[in-house]
């Protein structure tokens, strides 16, 4: 097999087929295993040959890079944190020496924002770029697109990956696109003008933007199930389309179903982690595109099926700007079940419900913010938005506060005097407890109290340090 692998741009199934690739999709997981190795032999040889880092990085590993024999041998080399690639790239601006293609042959710069820290800077080739499609619109077909349907992406189009992403696959499977964007004042309300005259069968953003579209277009006398047309929607970036309240009130709002995808935005084909049309939650990890391993956060060990574990990345296809072993710092659970589509990857049954940095350790009790969400749009009186508090209490002991919006109906009910609203805070309280396992304070907020964001919500306002 030549490595990287070539596809056949035309090539799209019959529109009935549940597999882009039945044989790939399909196969025995030990037979998945050679294919993987194949392709990993390839894409590590490749990395050893033109990478001035990795050659560096490399350098003490036990085995030998250019003829990796097994998946164990592979696991021996060193894992690669995001530290590294900044730091690397500081050193070696802009692409650090990950660049396997001259600098001429970059088709396509990204990034990520760097709201922490010095900003990471993608190098996308050309051929790397049609791989990219070709993957995604293989995971699109999963999640129930087809050629023919028009694909609404209501994200930011600028360095963020994401919606370039969802585009390029959409476009590489057939279907219409519609970039419509996002992040422009007034423009969720164009949005809502739009998706009434488009009527696009996909929608791809955040799931917090969907919600704020449905909010939008109720607040316009629009009704988003039935003056919308949308049968589906995939979203990354957030825990959102894997927690089940969240997931819900979206199928709702719309009279649509969601699909979970997304691992990050260095390991573009972000889509790997995907799920399909059937899968009630979570994602399948698509092993020949990007080889995901589960590892325990202390030892690095790989965690056994249905363990949680730190998600490992490695890039199979890519020439320009390898990621191999990259440490995502997300926890997730892995298990094999069995999917009515007859997909044989690994599964995250739960998605990726938190990130290592945004665990918040409360008085011993792991705090994860999906988890909170879940619970408080699973409650009728939610006002649609909220954030967490962290703060230090008595120099010692760490206090969580819940700041949640009530909606307008119900605050309006309140404001006879602060009784009226205590019995329900106080029952918001235990709720919270139950679910996380550790007290929390409780401050109830009006609707429209917090700002709705158009990307990546953060909730997490952390005041200890
Ligand atoms: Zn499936």
């Amino acid at each position: 097999m030549p490595w990287p692998p070539r596809y056949d741009p035309a090539y799209v199934p019959p529109g009935e087929a549940e597999h882009w690739d039945s044989h790939l999709e399909s196969m025995a997981p030990e037979d998945r295993d050679a294919v993987v190795l194949e392709k990993i032999q390839g894409q590590v040889r490749y990395a050893w040959e033109r990478s001035g880092f990795y050659r560096e990085f490399w350098r003490d590993a036990p085995v030998d890079p250019s003829n990796i024999r097994s998946l164990e041998e592979f696991e021996q080399l060193p894992i690669l944190t995001k530290e590294e690639v900044r730091r690397e790239q500081e050193e070696y601006p802009p692409y650090g020496r990950f660049l396997c293609v001259p600098p001429d042959q970059v088709y396509r710069i990204h990034g990520t924002s760097g709201t922490t820290g010095r900003p990471t800077v993608f190098g996308i080739s050309r051929g790397d770029w049609e791989r990219i499609g070709e993957a995604h619109a293989r995971i699109l077909w999963a999640a129930g697109v087809r050629p023919g349907d028009t694909v609404m992406v209501a994200a930011v189009f600028s360095l963020y990956v994401g919606s370039w992403g969802a585009l390029v696959g959409a476009e590489r499977l057939g279907a219409a696109c519609f970039p419509f964007g996002a992040g422009t004042p007034g423009q969720t309300e164009r949005a809502v003008e739009w998706a009434q005259m488009v009527k696009p069968a996909a929608l791809y953003a955040t799931p917090s933007y969907a919600l704020y579209l449905a909010e939008t277009a109720r607040e316009m006398g629009v009704d988003p199930r039935s003056d919308f047309a949308f049968r589906l929607m995939f979203f990354s970036g957030e825990p959102g389309a894997s927690v089940p309240t969240t997931r819900q009130a979206i199928e709702d709002a719309f009279g649509c179903y969601v699909v979970d995808q997304g691992s990050m935005a260095e390991m573009t084909p972000w889509m790997t982690n995907g799920g399909c049309r059937h899968l009630e939650r979570g994602m399948h990890l698509w092993q020949d595109i990007v080889y995901t391993q589960l590892m325990d956060a202390e030892s690095h060990e790989v965690v056994p099926m249905g363990a949680e574990g730190v998600p490992v990345y490695t890039h199979l296809e890519r020439e320009s700007q390898p990621m191999i072993r990259y440490w995502s710092g997300d926890i997730a659970r892995w298990d094999m079940i069995d999917c009515p589509c007859g997909r044989t990857y690994p599964t995250l049954p739960l998605g990726i419900y938190g990130r290592a940095d945004d665990m918040l350790i409360i008085r011993g009790q792991n705090v994860f913010p999906s988890r909170v969400e879940d619970v408080l749009r699973g409650w009728d009186e939610f006002g649609g938005e909220f954030r967490l508090v962290v703060e230090r209490e008595r120099g010692y002991l760490d206090r969580l506060t819940v700041q949640t919006e009530v909606s307008a109906q119900v605050w309006a009910a309140g404001e006879g005097g602060p009784q009226a609203l205590e019995s329900l805070r106080a029952q918001v309280g235990d709720t919270l407890r139950r679910a996380l396992g550790v007290g929390v304070s409780v401050e109830l907020k009006p609707e429209g109290e917090f700002e709705r964001t158009q990307v990546k919500a953060r909730r997490v306002i952390d005041l200890r340090s």
